[in-house]
């Protein structure tokens, strides 16, 4: 394909997105296909001579548009949101258009600087503190997701804790800390990095807030200290995937440094960290400072395509200092200069993409008082919504609401098995008209609906027809 040709069908493709997403609306938002449909309708030989891309883009009208499920839709309330809005498209079409592999400082200066940058620019409008920043001694990197941002901060917890480990693996006496409303991606972690389940630690929350309990921490971490346990990171969660609860993340560094001054603090806010970005929601992000590393996907509320993960570690040197490994043909002078880093050691792979780029484009093109914009009116939905549940006797909240996140119950005067029930129909009903998309969790034992406003194009119509829908639905099952 020369660059002329590229010319000439990269206009196709854009004019397809365009019209895809502007189309999105009226599609139903979760397909009803059968397993094994879409494999079967690909089922013949690829293709021995070129094709034109027109007849590529027919089998996407075809076969994958029909059998996908469309996260850009407006009325896309499921788990969290993955913002891919069409700014971050852009950067990411730059990103291939260069092409660029930024392992190390030297095979793309470029990719590595723009994104020390931008992630040191990020930190100061999130408010994080400057030891965060590579200015201050720390710095951020681009994950592909928070669970490979858990993980290295993990290995970087193990390397602090047990300086021999690199040499030696682990011996069975590592702790990690959680709580059980923590995401599932520390577990992993836990697994992959080898620690076996018993390391999990899983501590008690408020049972109320469902956050992390700071008391029952520090009893935690004490009691393991005095067995001869080895406490190696503890994990606080602002925004938690169940309901968005937040861990009080100053009472847990204050229960760390005072037990257990070792171990590693990460603060999950995959979901919840952007929201940073709005001096208003700062205050969720209040005691990060004490923190040794924090996560939030821009992927998920801030605008930019799957995958960016933010992480900021406050020693820029702890996760080389347990990532590195330099084979004889990635030595260079500008590595061993020391004055440059090499983004490679600061994750699993070895390679990378230039994800920095799309990330940009959003923060070029929308600027911060648009993103803030975007935030906050997710927010105002959801406070509307959570209103309206209220003035129902007809639903419940299960918990407070948090940012854009709305966790509800149907209420039938029949028990709480019984309100188990009709929320798991309504929730199917609700799905299966395909006017929108909500999914479920269990909060203290009992099925619960959330409703995760967030999606790029969602207005006040989306969140107002998706009310509609639960209440024509809770009638229909109260019958
Ligand atoms: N942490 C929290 C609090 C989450 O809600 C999620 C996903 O929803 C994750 C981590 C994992 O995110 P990722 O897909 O970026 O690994």
């Amino acid at each position: 394909l020369d660059p002329e040709e590229f010319r000439r069908l990269g206009r196709q493709v854009v004019d397809w997105i365009a019209d895809y997403r502007a189309g999105l609306g009226e599609r139903p938002v979760r397909p009803a296909v059968e397993p094994g449909s879409v494999r079967a309708e690909l089922d013949k030989p690829l293709p021995e001579l070129p094709g034109e891309l027109s007849g590529l883009l027919a089998e996407l009208d075809r076969v994958v548009v029909p059998a996908s499920t469309h996260w850009q839709h407006p009325r896309f309330f499921g788990f969290f949101p993955a913002n891919a809005s069409l700014h971050s498209l852009l950067g990411d079409m730059l990103s291939g258009g260069l092409g660029a592999q930024g392992m190390l400082w030297s095979t793309s200066p470029a990719a590595t600087e723009v994104e020390q940058a931008l992630l040191d620019a990020l930190a100061d409008e999130l408010g994080l503190d400057p030891a965060f920043t590579f200015a201050g001694g720390g710095g951020g990197v681009i994950q592909d997701s928070a669970s490979s941002a858990a993980l290295v901060a993990l290995l970087a917890a193990l390397h602090r804790a047990r300086p021999d480990w690199r040499e030696r693996g682990v011996d069975g006496r590592e702790r990690v800390y959680v709580t059980a409303e923590t995401h599932s991606s520390l577990a992993k972690a836990v697994r992959v990095a080898g620690l076996g389940e018993r390391a999990l630690r899983v501590v008690d929350t408020d049972p109320t807030t469902l956050a992390m309990d700071p008391g029952a921490l520090a009893a935690d971490l004490a009691a393991d200290v005095a067995a001869g346990l080895v406490p190696v990171l503890v994990c606080a969660t602002v925004g938690t995937t169940g309901t968005g609860a937040v861990d009080p993340v100053r009472a847990v560094a204050a229960a760390v440094a005072t037990t257990a001054p070792t171990a590693w603090l990460h603060v999950d806010a995959a979901w919840a960290g952007v929201a940073g970005l709005c001096p208003e929601h700062r205050h969720l992000l209040d005691g990060v400072e004490l923190a040794d590393s924090f996560c939030t996907d821009a992927h998920k509320w801030l605008l930019t395509a799957f995958d960016a993960s933010l992480l900021w570690v406050r020693e820029a040197h702890a996760l080389p200092a347990a990532l590195s490994i330099t084979p004889e043909y990635l030595r260079d002078a500008a590595s061993e200069s020391a004055r440059v880093v090499d983004y490679r050691d600061w994750q699993v792979p070895l390679g990378r993409r230039f994800r920095a780029l799309k990330l940009w484009t959003v923060l070029h093109g929308m600027g911060l008082s648009g993103v803030r914009e975007h935030l906050r009116g997710h927010v105002a939905l959801a406070g509307e919504l959570a209103g309206w549940v209220r003035d129902d006797p007809g639903f419940e909240l299960a918990a407070e609401p948090s940012l854009a996140l709305v966790c509800l119950r149907v209420a039938t005067d029949r028990g709480p098995d019984a309100d188990d029930a009709a929320t798991r129909s309504v929730l199917e009903r609700v799905n299966a008209t395909g006017r929108a998309l909500v999914t479920h969790t269990t909060v203290r034992g009992r099925y619960v609906l959330r409703v995760a406003i967030g999606s790029v194009g969602t207005r006040d119509g989306d969140v107002a027809e998706l009310w509609e829908l639960l209440r024509a639905e809770a009638g229909a099952v109260r019958g």
